[in-house]
């Protein structure tokens, strides 16, 4: 990766840690599920309001590194309005990207802004870090009630 790609992926972090989208709790959520990634001590709280198969609404609360807030927001302004099974298909293609079992520029092109996280897989334990919001989401589309660690 050039470093003027890497220079605006780190940019784009820092934005969204500055300014997280979705930081809040939603009133009308139906399906919430509490994360927490015990090697680096982030905690997520993510909220979802479902309607017919859809994200209708999705937010989230916590405190972590900004790594973790930064996913969390991406993550969260990219999956609202789009199917459960859309959001589930680009968490396993995230999951790959971040973990290095896709590595083609197309492939994680096609993730578009979430393409940020791509260098992640160079630190193995900020993996968690990224990916701690999705799989507190994915908890949370099946309304698991106990907290999720990824331990
Ligand atoms: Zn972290």
């Amino acid at each position: 990766m050039d470093a003027e790609l890497k220079e605006l992926y780190q940019q784009v972090i820092l934005d969204h840690n500055k300014n997280p989208r979705n930081f809040k709790k939603i009133e009308n959520a139906n399906h919430f599920a509490e994360g927490y990634n015990p090697l680096c001590g982030d905690r997520l709280n993510i909220y979802v309001e479902l309607e017919g198969g859809r994200i209708k609404d999705i937010s989230f609360q916590g405190s972590g590194c900004a790594i973790s807030k930064a996913s969390a927001s991406l993550m969260s302004s990219i999956v609202k309005g789009l199917p459960v099974e859309e959001a589930e298909r680009l968490f396993e293609k995230f999951q790959a990207v971040i973990t290095g079992k896709i590595t083609d520029e197309e492939n994680i092109e096609e993730l578009g802004k979430l393409a940020v996280f791509a260098g992640v897989k160079e630190f193995p334990s900020r993996v968690k870090c990224a990916s701690l919001a999705w799989h507190t989401m994915i908890a949370a589309f099946k309304q698991e009630e106990k907290s999720v660690s990824t331990e």
